[in-house]
């Protein structure tokens, strides 16, 4: 559930850190709904809900607002921002009266974001696919963009959703940005990239 703290602002769960209960936005359920809602808005289908979002992946909030309330009455732009505002994952970003989500995305954008520092990143990969993965590159399947991590643990936490062993595929992103592959910092965890080839992949950090 999403509740607001008079002092903090919007938060997930009962209590604020400061220990308000705060005031409900959405339950359980309506946080899911909206949630799907503005994550598919936003990554997958704008067109069909005349979002007509920009390159770098902006829409306007009162555009995304009233498509909303259309679908469901009880919605509200307080509701909306409860839910962007909220998210601990750092899925989207508010900048004026735009909104975007940082990744994620099958449509075709253009995200304009810093270039990742991160000397190495990683990758977890399916035992079935990792094979394919080390002679032919990591390419996006049904996603705009490549996602990677910029730690074991979460490249480990994202695999295991799809997986019960990943195998971790290390990225020396340092030597593909140097020949010239862009990859694009996203939030703190998640990187982007077009596609990495195969020669900057590794299964452990020592060969790196
Ligand atoms: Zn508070």
């Amino acid at each position: 559930m999403i509740k607001k703290c008079g002092t903090h602002g919007y938060f997930r769960g009962d209590s604020c850190h400061c220990g308000e209960t705060g005031t409900l936005m959405l339950d359980d359920e309506q946080t899911e709904r909206l949630g799907r809602f503005i994550s598919g808005a936003l990554r997958h289908f704008p067109d069909d809900l005349g979002l007509a979002m920009n390159q770098h992946g902006w829409v306007d909030a009162e555009v995304l607002c009233d498509a909303m309330k259309t679908r469901y009455k009880w919605a509200s732009k307080d509701k909306l921002f409860s839910i962007i505002e909220s998210d601990e994952k750092g899925r989207y970003e508010i900048q004026g009266r735009k909104i975007r989500a940082r990744y994620g995305h099958s449509v075709l954008v253009d995200l304009d974001y810093p270039k990742n520092e991160h000397h190495l990143l990683y990758y977890g990969a399916s035992r079935e696919e990792v094979d394919i993965l080390l002679e032919k590159g990591i390419r996006p399947i049904k996603q705009r963009y490549v996602h990677l991590s910029t730690t074991i643990e979460k490249a480990m936490e994202v695999a295991k959703i799809h997986t019960d062993d990943p195998v971790l595929i290390v990225i020396n992103a340092s030597e593909a940005q140097n020949d010239g592959v862009t990859i694009l910092n996203a939030t703190e965890n998640i990187v982007l990239a077009d596609e990495i080839p195969p020669q900057y992949l590794n299964l452990t950090e020592s060969q790196t």
